[in-house]
This record gives C-alpha cells, sequence and structure tokens, in this order.
C-alpha cells in the first residue's frame, strides 16, 4: 500500500471534499486506537465502558478497537450531512487520503480530494502505480 504523507496537506483539503462522504460508505475497517476511544467517549458524553460496548468491536487480530458494521454497511456515524462525530473522528478519517492508499483506481473515480493531491503534485495515476509497495 502506497502512503502519500510526502505531500502535505494543504488548507483548503477539506473544502475539496465538500459534500461528498463516499469515503465513509467504502466497505473496510474504520480503526479507534484508546485514547480515540475516550475522545469519542467524551464528545458523546457516554462513560468509556458504555460507548465501547455499543460502537465497538475487536478487530481481526485484536489488537485494536473498530467500529462495529455490517458487510457493506456506511460507518456507522456518517448522515447526509456528513459524518456526526466530525471533531472526534479518529486519525484514520484524519488522514484518508494520504496514508495507507489503495484502491487507487476507485480512489481516481470517487475521491476528488486524491485527483487534487495527485495534480498538485504533477503525478498521473500510473505514476503512483509504478511505485514500488
Ligand atoms: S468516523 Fe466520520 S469521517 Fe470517519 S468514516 Fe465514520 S463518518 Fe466518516
Ligand atoms: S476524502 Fe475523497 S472520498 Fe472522502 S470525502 Fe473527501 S473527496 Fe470524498
Amino acid at each position: 500500500m502506497r502512503n502519500l504523507t510526502r505531500f502535505s496537506e494543504e488548507a483548503n483539503d477539506s473544502q475539496i471534499c465538500g459534500t461528498c462522504t463516499s469515503c465513509c460508505r467504502w466497505d473496510g475497517e474504520v480503526r479507534f486506537s484508546p485514547d480515540e476511544l475516550e475522545t469519542l467517549a467524551d464528545y458523546l458524553k457516554m462513560d468509556v465502558r458504555d460507548c465501547a460496548e455499543k460502537f465497538f468491536e475487536l478487530s481481526d487480530d485484536r489488537r485494536n478497537l473498530r467500529l462495529r458494521m455490517g458487510q457493506g454497511d456506511p460507518c456507522p456515524f456518517i448522515s447526509e450531512k456528513g459524518c456526526t462525530i466530525y471533531e472526534a473522528r479518529p486519525v484514520q478519517c484524519r488522514n484518508f487520503p494520504y496514508v495507507w492508499v489503495r484502491e487507487e483506481a476507485k480512489l481516481m473515480e470517487e475521491c476528488e480530494l486524491f485527483k487534487a493531491i495527485l495534480k498538485r503534485n504533477n503525478l498521473t495515476l500510473q505514476d503512483l502505480q509504478n511505485e514500488k509497495d
């Protein structure tokens, strides 16, 4: 998987996303560290244990917490207006699509921010795919 963190985030990156919430609806895991769980519980004004039990399960490697959701389900915190826990979202979401890039072709189709990152760095999808993992 490729990592785009060598490209700095720009001030208007969140504006590029606009009302798109596509990445919150893709298959995959949304992982939270213990600190991020505490931040979320605070944000939701919940007891940490209650928050963990209500929203989380252990990841397959049993090392992390991930949001509980059925296969094909969107993130439970997405709404028509966007992320309902935006201020308390985990670093995985804050870093998207800079870290652990995969499915570049899908990103190219669906992610305006990914395309903007490539464009401002004069990269094509092929350049990125030619890089070694
Ligand atoms: S926590 Fe928020 S930003 Fe992250 S996937 Fe869920 S809705 Fe999207
Ligand atoms: S990161 Fe990409 S897919 Fe996610 S909301 Fe922004 S533009 Fe949409």
